[in-house]
């Protein structure tokens, strides 16, 4: 059998075994996006945004709707305290869903107007939440509802939980996509699946701006939509083919061959070195001989 895995530099044998099999967990998505490993539960999460609807699956119990209608859900999160911050297309906002099933909107619109349909979210530790806000869900009524922008812009945007400040922190992107911090949270990393379609980096300043903007990688083929860092500060995104994985100065080191085009991935399990794969279909996990970042 041939591995799932693809060495492309020496640095990837130390985070991956070779014989371990990509397993298919899921399917019956039209678009598989926004996993989030939930510990508490030992379960997934992920979004199906077309369908309208989200999934959980657990080990014990194979998958199940989660929820549904899902507002068109895409990119899920976990904050601090384990609640589970979802980017809802339908509903222009970033929610908050407590354990006990309660959600409360967060935000949905800043003085320029209604957010487009945030896509993708990152918590950091101390408790901001940065998201990106493309036009996918309004641009027709695929995994959304079609109208025009009432902003006029794809921003990065940062909410302060505590001030419910919402603040512009990055502007520099075409359609801002998938978001992650470096395991100190010194760098975030942004893909843009507008133009050009790659990863760039931005410093994170001591009051959350963002500044200095460098070019990352590009997955080729493209394109890289979501993407989660390891324990180490590599960084692991969708792309055309699978999953491709790049050292923290921006080389390719290896891929995860995957059958379907590719959305998002997260690390989970019980020890967090379980990578699981949304892509098209399909939700699919492989085991890694590393852990995610959150796990440090
Ligand atoms: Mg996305």
């Amino acid at each position: 059998m041939t591995s799932s895995y693809v060495l492309v530099d020496d640095a990837f044998r130390e985070l991956v075994d070779f014989d371990a099999e990509l397993v298919k967990l899921a399917d019956g998505c039209l678009w598989a996006e926004g996993p989030v490993w939930i510990p508490a539960e030992s379960a997934l999460v992920w979004s199906d945004t077309r369908n309208n609807r989200e999934w959980r699956w657990t080990e014990a119990d194979g998958a199940s709707v989660f929820r549904e209608p899902s507002n068109h859900a895409n990119g899920h999160t976990l904050d601090r305290d384990g609640n589970i911050i979802s980017c809802e297309h339908s509903s222009n906002s970033v929610t908050r869903r407590t354990p006990d099933g309660t959600y409360t909107t967060l935000v949905d619109s800043v003085a320029g107007g209604r957010l487009n349909s945030p896509n993708d979210v990152v918590v950091k530790s101390d408790g901001s939440i940065y998201f990106t806000d493309p036009p996918y869900g309004i641009l027709s009524n695929a995994e959304g509802f079609q109208r025009e922008s009432e902003i006029g812009a794809n921003y990065v945007y940062r909410f302060d939980p505590d001030t419910e400040m919402t603040m512009v922190v990055a502007d520099q992107f075409d359609r801002p996509n998938g978001l992650t911090f470096s395991p100190d949270e010194s760098i975030l990393y942004i893909a843009d699946t507008g133009e050009p379609r790659n990863i760039r980096t931005m410093d994170v300043g001591p009051d959350g701006t963002l500044s200095n903007l460098q070019f990352f990688a590009a997955p080729d083929p493209p394109a890289s939509d979501g993407l989660r860092v390891d324990l180490h500060g590599n960084v692991w995104t969708s792309a055309g083919d699978g999953v491709h994985v790049f050292s923290p100065d921006g080389n390719l080191i290896g891929r995860v061959k995957v059958p379907e085009k590719t959305a998002n991935c997260e690390f989970g399990g019980p020890d967090g070195s379980t990578l699981f794969i949304t892509a098209s279909t399909s939700l699919y996990s492989i085991e890694t001989q590393v852990v995610g970042a959150r796990w440090a």
